[in-house]
């Protein structure tokens, strides 16, 4: 699951005079030692702030999905040459999600 919290920071949101770009200063640990900064469009600023939501979202759905039971992975009757064996495959419900928790978290 993930930790990911992020808080403001100073100025924070603040616009840039003249410019469509607002600062964005998030903490991004318990010790607020580390921040992501830097001016970006509005629409990016919502962006990350919205991230550690998204992805809690994400995991959750993942975890649940009534699919796999969270796994990842489905038992599957294989057929070769006639013979049946038990095997395995990606869940094609909950795929996509764990695509996208791959991009955020490894
Ligand atoms: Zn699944």
């Amino acid at each position: 699951m993930s930790e990911i919290e992020f808080k403001a920071g100073p100025f924070d949101g603040r616009p840039m005079p003249g410019e469509d770009v607002v600062y964005l200063n998030v903490i991004t640990d318990s010790n607020q030692l580390n921040r992501i900064t830097g001016y970006v469009t509005p629409a990016v600023a919502k962006l990350v702030k919205a991230a550690p939501s998204l992805l809690a979202l994400v995991e959750r759905y993942a975890r649940e999905c009534p699919s796999c039971g969270g796994t990842g992975t489905k038992h599957v009757k294989l057929f070769n040459e006639g013979i049946e064996t038990d095997g395995e495959r990606d869940c094609e419900d909950c795929g996509d999600l764990r695509a996208a928790l791959d991009k955020a978290l490894r």
